[in-house]
């Protein structure tokens, strides 16, 4: 029979398809008392061999497909996982303390890998990666927990899960990834950030999907309403084909008509509107949307799913071909900003309580300067290719800037000593997303050449509502007016010291706030590519002296509720909003089981 569920819609569109069933590694490593240690020994034994079966047959298939240059990396693997003194270890602590091995595996791994991370040698430290991710695979085998993928599907199907990570989605086949739905996760995890990056209808936070599924049924994804049918009937599956062609003829019309028109007001404000993009595979899609330039490239996803850190070429071609790619067009990247929910395998260290407020983005790069100066080095070296600036994630005060350029001197420095060309007045901003930037805007601004406001963390550091946690999505509401007020504070502040104010949070692609943001004075707007046709559709909708009107309404009212309301309301009949609008009103009465 048809199950209905009711998630949060985060990537607009339909997916109709089989549910491909897909298992997160969740290696919780349990601890017990063991009396036969020479039976844990053959298990770990056992494991070890399961694993050198498997990294001989990568190893086979990367030296035949890349080169031996490439394998070397996947041998140092396979003498990591067969080292005897590893062993040697683990039989005499499974002796000692009569416990289960995967707990002293665990235990090992982790500890040898803190060695190694407080090693002076950069290069050494390196193989922290390499170390967890061999740990990881004895780990798998060990609980019997497979390592899945969704890098190569074998046919078109709809991924259901209880969790993605960034690196999972980050990873997926687009082509034949139909649609997403998990159970948990919030509107703006950067796992929702990336599928609608990618373009994959996608629905988080249902709670239930992934007890419900089984491998192989018939699933429909409707990632504007954020509706979820399992085995659905005749009746809606029909409806949903016919809604899905809909939809795309839609999409493809707009695209069509707004992709040449100026991003400029009714009474002629140009606002431009540009791109956020992850992975330089969105280009085309960016250009095809009429994007006005990349006001966001996320750099981490650089640095996600492998073992060994990219090494400053590889970020150096990257970085190259987006700012050649998009020619004159401004191109802003961000330095690293890993941790939070996004993880890469050098980020060795105890488990954080709370990631989101801790060691992310500029704290880790200003305590991993190795990592830094690399990226830095690479993004000067490539600024001589087109118009890049660059941005700073989650600064927090003064000193953290005054530490960034600190250290972008240095690598400016060294350039220069090295004769390497690079442009040397090089637009340097700040993400505005943590409210003590808000506070201390007017200060920053004389340090900046721009400012982008991230509203994804500003929401969630100022509303005290994890991004990632579905059980307080409801609460995540940047129509909330302390919200607003800051938006409007970091603004006035760019404003008094001539500065350009962007923003380029989520809340940038969603057309009912675009009168408004315009309206509190914002200069330009960057958001996922699927955003564009309809945001560019409500600017040309809009009046300048209109917005700001709205705008000092809205800064009076009391609730976000009320914000929302009135919005809604007051752009219902407009052209892009009508779009908009059709697509959240005809969501299907809720049906129960
Ligand atoms: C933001 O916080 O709004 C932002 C754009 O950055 P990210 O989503 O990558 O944290
Ligand atoms: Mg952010």
């Amino acid at each position: 029979m048809e199950i209905a569920l009711r998630g949060i819609g985060v990537s607009p569109g339909i997916a109709i398809g089989h549910a491909l069933t897909f298992n997160v590694q969740n290696l919780d490593v349990p601890k017990y008392h063991v009396e036969d240690s020479a039976a844990e020994l053959a298990r770990f034994d056992r494991a070890i061999a399961a694993v050198h079966r498997d990294l001989k047959r990568i190893y086979d298939q990367t030296a035949r497909e890349l080169g031996a240059h490439h394998a070397a990396i996947i041998q140092t693997h396979i003498i990591m996982a067969t080292d005897m003194t590893l062993r040697q270890d683990i039989q005499d602590r499974l002796e000692a303390e009569k416990v289960n091995v995967e707990y002293v595996v665990d235990d090992l791994i982790a500890k040898y890998s803190t060695i190694i991370e407080n090693t002076d040698d950069p290069q050494f430290r390196e193989r922290t990666s390499d170390l967890l991710d061999v740990g990881t695979r004895i780990l798998s085998k060990l609980l019997n927990t497979e390592l899945d993928s969704l890098a190569r599907l074998e046919h078109p199907c709809v991924i259901v899960s209880h969790d993605l990570t960034p690196s999972d989605t980050a990873n997926i086949d687009t082509v034949n990834a139909l649609g997403i739905a998990t159970d948990v996760s919030g509107p703006t995890s950067h796992t929702a950030i990336l599928a609608r990056a990618l373009e994959i209808p996608a629905v988080v936070g249902l709670k239930y999907v992934g007890t419900h599924t089984l491998p192989g049924d018939m699933i429909v994804v409707d990632g504007t309403t954020g509706y979820v049918y399992i085995r659905p009937s005749e009746n809606t599956l029909t409806k949903y084909a016919k809604e899905k062609s809909r939809q795309e003829e839609e999409r493809r019309a707009l695209l069509l008509v707004e992709r040449d028109t100026p991003s400029q007001t009714t009474d002629g404000h140009v606002i431009p509107t540009l791109a956020n993009i992850e992975l330089p595979v969105e280009l085309p899609h960016c250009r095809k949307a009429g994007a006005q330039g990349v006001g966001l490239y996320r750099t981490e996803y650089l640095f996600l799913n492998r073992s060994a850190l990219p090494t400053e070429e590889e970020q150096y071609q990257a970085y190259a071909q987006v700012a050649a790619s998009m020619e004159s067009l401004p191109v802003t990247i961000r330095t690293l900003d890993i941790g939070g929910d996004k993880f890469a395998h050098f980020m060795s260290g105890p488990k954080e309580a709370n990631p989101q407020l801790g060691w992310r983005a500029i704290r880790f790069c200003l305590e991993r300067p190795d990592i830094f100066k690399a990226q830095l080095r690479a993004l000067l070296r490539a600024s001589i290719k087109g118009n890049i600036q660059i941005m700073f994630p989650m600064i927090s005060g003064i000193e953290e800037l005054d530490r960034a350029k600190v250290v972008l001197n240095e690598v400016r420095a060294d350039l220069e000593r090295r004769s390497i060309p690079f442009k040397k007045d090089i637009k340097l901003g700040s993400m505005i997303e943590v409210p003590a930037a808000i506070s201390i805007a007017d200060l920053l601004a004389k340090e900046c050449d721009f400012f982008s406001i991230g509203t994804n963390d500003l929401i969630q550091y100022s509303l005290a509502v994890d991004r990632v946690n579905e059980r307080i999505a409801h609460m995540y509401e940047p129509a909330h007016p302390g919200v607003l007020r800051m938006i409007q504070h970091a603004v006035r502040a760019a404003k008094a010291a001539k500065i350009p104010c962007s923003i380029c949070g989520e809340m940038a692609g969603d057309p009912l706030f675009t009168e408004l943001l315009l309206g509190l004075g914002v200069d330009s707007l960057s958001m996922s590519a699927v955003g564009l046709p309809v945001v560019r559709a409500e600017i040309a909708s809009t009046s300048l002296t209109q917005a700001k009107r709205l705008a000092k309404r809205v800064l009076g009212m009391r609730t976000g509720e009320d914000v929302r309301r009135m919005l809604t309301q007051r752009y219902r009949g407009r052209r892009a909003m009508e779009i908009y609008l059709s697509h959240i009103e005809n969501r299907p009465p809720a049906q129960a089981t």
